[in-house]
């Protein structure tokens, strides 16, 4: 933090600490899974219906089922309304999340059909694509979909010059010095595989790479999270 404007985070974490978080299955129980995952003031809600027969035929692949990721706020999620209804963000950030759960899903055995991933968002405090990805996650391998790996995912941010595990709305709207950038990323439980990597803002080769890592690192915390709450009991941590 040494030379930046921002030296001590506004609610009192370490750079590296994640916000409290929790997360459970099973909420919606007429879904074929269903999970939630908290972040501070961020949650997420991930409900999962398939595999079934997609339609229209034409778009089936008899090689393999396919993903479908739809990803929305609520419109009380933050202070100002979200007007319901698709926008260009909720498109690329269903597209996003759909390639990062690709990655960690088999749908083989089911050819012709499609799963559908429903993210919404009841509290937006930022950070709601990546708690988005775990409770869907969460929710498909509580719907007993196979997968290769689970998937873990953060934001890492970057206040001025300094740089932030798991930043909150405040943090992403730092405006002084270098201002500020987010950088969400997606894991792999196994491989360490990354699957998401998006970047709005500035940041350097090597403060990027410093960013990775301590997105790996937090991602420890947050699959621990969401395997406790698999076997069961509510995951949660700093809660
Ligand atoms: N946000 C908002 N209105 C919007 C979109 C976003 O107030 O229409 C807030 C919300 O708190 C969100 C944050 O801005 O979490 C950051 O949004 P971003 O697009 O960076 O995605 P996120 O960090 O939520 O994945």
């Amino acid at each position: 933090m040494a030379g930046s404007l921002y030296k001590k985070r506004f609610d009192g974490r370490t750079v590296n600490e994640v916000r409290p978080m929790k997360a459970s299955v099973g909420v919606v129980p007429s879904a074929d899974g269903s999970a939630t995952f908290e972040t501070g003031g961020t949650k997420a809600m991930a409900v999962v219906r398939g595999p079934r027969t997609l339609h229209p035929q034409h778009m089936q692949n008899a090689r393999t089922g396919i993903l479908r990721v739809s990803y929305g706020m609520m419109p009380f999620s933050v202070w100002d309304r979200i007007r319901p209804g698709p926008s260009r963000r909720s498109e690329e950030i269903s597209k996003v999340c759909e390639w990062a759960l690709d990655a960690v899903i088999d749908l083989s055995g089911f050819p012709n059909t499609v799963v559908d991933v429903f993210i919404q968002i009841p509290k937006a405090d930022a950070g709601t694509r990546v708690a988005g990805l775990n409770a869907a996650a969460l929710a498909l391998a509580h719907a007993g979909i196979p997968m290769k790996e689970m998937l873990s995912a953060i934001a890492v941010g970057k206040a001025d010059k300094t740089l932030l595990v798991d930043v909150d709305k405040a943090e992403e709207d730092f405006h002084d010095g270098e201002g500020a950038t987010d950088v969400p990323l997606a894991f792999t439980s196994r491989k360490k595989d990354i699957s998401l990597l998006q970047l709005d803002g500035k940041i350097s080769p090597s403060e990027l790479s410093e960013a990775i890592e301590m997105g790996r690192k937090a991602c420890e915390d947050v699959l621990k999270v969401q395997m406790d709450a698999l076997k069961g009991a509510t995951g949660e941590k700093n809660g």
